[in-house]
């Protein structure tokens, strides 16, 4: 009996050293592959790095003196000599050709989902602005307005001369043509609400927000769509710009890639 017990004691010993053997090898593979792992992760980060060097050289391609990104305000006069080839797109209106595929496109996809929304404005030659200002400040004299409060009061409704975006046939003033007042309403129609929404996706954006009018130095138009390309408008509006405010981030950007360089 005593032999046998002494057998099976050796046994279990032997089994648990083996199993202690097991136990430790099995933890010294583990180990091992937690470490490859680890090495393949240092050797994939700089190839990240790389794509993201990609990805900012591609936004790069955009610049701020692109020609649809020309900044016409109070301050950024349109430049002499400005010259664009036009295209009529419907009714009686034209507007620098390079836009008018997208312009149509926008208007027929609206009227697709059962809105009617009209252009009532467009391209305008520099004396047509002129006409439209003048009367806007004879508007204001004759409710009794010295001459210069009453130019700085129309040019908030009409633009100056030469600072207008009209003049660059890039933007148009569009209506519900159910509701044809240019005035803050004008949002509330489906075609506004429509175009609001989806004129980044042709390259629009709404130019005059009310929330940027220190910026714009315009009022609220909920009318007045500006064309930037869709790249431009879809960042400008996810991340709630005005031009003026987009023009301001590429420049800083270009300036700061330049240094980097
Ligand atoms: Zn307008």
């Amino acid at each position: 009996m005593q032999k046998i017990n002494k057998k099976i004691i050796i046994i279990v010993l032997i089994l648990m050293i083996l199993l202690l053997f097991i136990s430790f090898s099995i933890r010294l593979i583990l180990n091992n592959k937690e470490t490859e792992l680890k090495s393949v992760e240092t050797l994939y980060t700089p190839q990240e790095n790389i794509s993201q060097n990609e990805v900012q050289k591609e936004e790069i391609q955009v610049s701020s003196s692109d020609w649809n990104l020309i900044l016409v305000n109070k301050n950024n006069k349109i430049p002499e000599g400005y010259n664009i080839e036009l295209q009529q797109v419907e009714d009686n209106h034209i507007v620098d050709k390079r836009i008018a595929e997208n312009l149509k496109n926008m208007l027929q996809d609206a009227r697709k989902q059962g809105l009617d929304p009209i252009i009532c404005s467009s391209y305008r030659t520099n004396s047509k602005q002129v006409q439209l200002y003048n009367n806007k400040v004879r508007e204001y004299k004759r409710q009794g307005y010295n001459s210069q409060k009453a130019e700085e009061l129309a040019s908030f409704w009409v633009a100056i001369p030469g600072t207008g975006e009209h003049e660059t046939g890039l933007a148009v003033d569009i209506v519900s043509r159910k509701y044809q007042i240019l005035d803050e309403e004008q949002e509330k129609t489906k075609e506004q609400e429509w175009l609001i929404e989806n004129s980044y996706k042709y390259g629009f954006i709404l130019r005059y927000p009310t929330e940027k009018k220190a910026l714009t130095m315009i009022n609220y138009e909920p009318w007045h769509y500006r064309y930037v390309g869709i790249e431009n408008a879809k960042y400008i509006k996810e991340n709630d710009m005005c031009l003026e405010e987009y023009i301001n981030y590429l420049k800083e950007k270009e300036l700061n890639d330049k240094t980097e360089v």
